[in-house]
């Protein structure tokens, strides 16, 4: 056990033998019978490292830093010992977890439903983008957990009539580096001062950066760290290449890999929403059944997107960084980097995205003439130096043709439905139709290059 150097309150860290984890179940930990069923009927057969680290000192009653990301079943390790506590003292507004992210709060619901569905366990997600109104009438029925992101829940804590936090017993943050990289820290502020003192407090963070750490200071007693992977490393599993090209022929080597690589899941992360729409069209100009996921879409349609991709009715989800992390779309079986990432902590995330829970997967970076320094940045911090991914060039290049005139389509897709939101703004004052000029447009354009090229 060592000390947290850097504060007040020390803190613990578990070294637990590889050989002990492996033989644990749920029940070894602690967990109570129905608990473990729930487990068993989520298909989940033993505890992963994070929750045998952290369910035990949780269900003794420690606040708890995980240092763990998303993948590792660290919503498990918090959502288990909570509900855990409310069957042994059931109460109305019992704990509240904070997120960063709309689509990571819907997916730490669903875990929790799905593990408390047969007690009856009522969550509501309190998030932005959504009906305000119908958020406060889920309040106002006193759910077990609340799920929120800080900015929307400060708005009902001080607008919401009868709602308030001061009976809370647990308290998580969840992904708490990047709750505070999202500028997050006055609204958290203003919720710790809300709620009780005397709880339990679980923080959960990818990477423990300073702000974290002070977060940990202010909200945590005593607690215990909990760490399951050193920093920065990406696994055994994943196959990591890199494409060496120039940066006006990005477009026809990604449709070239995606030929290559048919029959994966794929996603292909760019950096901005606008190239994420337009590659998005692209795509589908050329037959290829994708989506774009970015934050200038609409919750519900983010929310669709991703949920089309999670069926599996559409094998390429495009996506900004927005959706790089917290998001548990377990079937990736190739991560793109079409656009490299800027910050390098954002490499890993990405492609964290695939080789899963023991699964195998692929990560392709593209490295423009632009791209060389922040490629060797990365290199640097994963610390290893990557291959280049096999191409034929040649074939690579007989698409250039098909690919620029997919272009072509998708640059008047794009312009026409900037020209139709523009419309619709001064008209209604609304300003989201994202994918509806995509869907409308694409069939268009679609069959005309299906009959062209017999796609
Ligand atoms: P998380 O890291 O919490 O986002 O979880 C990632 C995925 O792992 C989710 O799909 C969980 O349902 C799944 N999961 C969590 N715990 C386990 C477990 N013990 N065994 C198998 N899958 C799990």
């Amino acid at each position: 056990m060592a000390a947290d150097e850097s504060h007040d309150s020390p803190t613990e860290t578990l070294e637990t033998a590889a050989e002990e984890e492996e033989a644990k179940t749920f029940k070894d930990l602690g967990v109570t019978d129905v608990l473990c069923e729930a487990c068993d009927q989520l298909g989940w057969a033993k505890p992963t490292k994070i929750q045998i680290e952290a369910i035990p000192l949780a269900l003794q009653g420690r606040d708890i830093i995980g240092l763990a990301e998303t993948g590792s079943g660290k919503t498990g390790a918090f959502a288990l010992p909570i509900l855990n506590a409310l069957l042994e003292t059931p109460q109305r507004l019992f704990a509240l977890v904070l997120t960063p992210t709309r689509e990571l709060a819907f997916q730490i619901s669903e875990q929790f439903e799905a593990l408390g569905s047969s007690i009856g366990v009522q969550c509501a997600v309190i998030v932005g983008g959504i009906d305000s109104m119908s958020q406060s009438l889920a309040l106002a029925k006193k759910p077990h957990i609340v799920i929120a992101t800080p900015g929307r829940l400060i708005d009902h804590l001080e607008n919401t009539k009868g709602f308030n936090l001061r009976a809370l017993k647990y308290l998580v943050m969840d992904e708490a580096d990047r709750i505070l990289n999202m500028d997050f820290e006055t609204e958290v502020d203003k919720i710790l001062k809300v709620i009780p003192r005397d709880r339990k407090t679980f923080l959960f963070s990818a990477t423990m950066t300073k702000k974290v750490q002070k977060l940990q200071r202010a909200a945590l007693k005593n607690p215990v760290r909990c760490a399951v992977s050193s920093k920065y490393q990406t696994v055994e599993k994943l196959q990591q290449y890199y494409l060496f090209i120039p940066s006006k022929f990005k477009d026809t080597y990604l449709v070239y890999i995606l030929n290559e690589l048919a029959g994966n899941s794929f996603m292909v992360f760019c950096s901005t929403c606008n190239n994420t729409q337009r590659t998005a069209l692209l795509l589908r100009n050329l037959g290829f059944t994708a989506i774009p996921l970015h934050g200038q879409m609409s919750q519900s349609k983010r929310l669709g997107s991703l949920n089309k991709f999670k069926a599996k009715a559409r094998s390429i989800l495009l996506a900004t960084d927005v959706a790089s992390r917290g998001l548990d779309i377990p079937h990736v079986d190739v991560v793109v980097n079409f656009d490299i990432p800027t910050h390098s902590k954002d490499y890993i995330h990405r492609v964290g995205r695939t080789a899963r829970a023991g699964r195998s997967g692929k990560a392709i970076t593209f490295v423009t003439q632009y791209d060389v320094e922040l490629f060797q940045r990365i290199e640097h911090l994963i610390g290893k130096k990557l291959p280049v991914f096999p191409t034929q060039d040649e074939e690579v290049m007989m698409l250039t043709e098909r690919v620029s005139e997919a272009q072509r389509f998708a640059r008047m897709e794009l312009r026409e439905h900037g020209e139709k939101k523009k419309r619709k703004r001064e008209d209604t004052g609304d300003d989201d139709d994202t994918e509806g000029a995509i869907g409308v447009r694409n069939k268009v354009a679609g069959g005309k290059m299906k009959k062209r090229k017999g796609r």
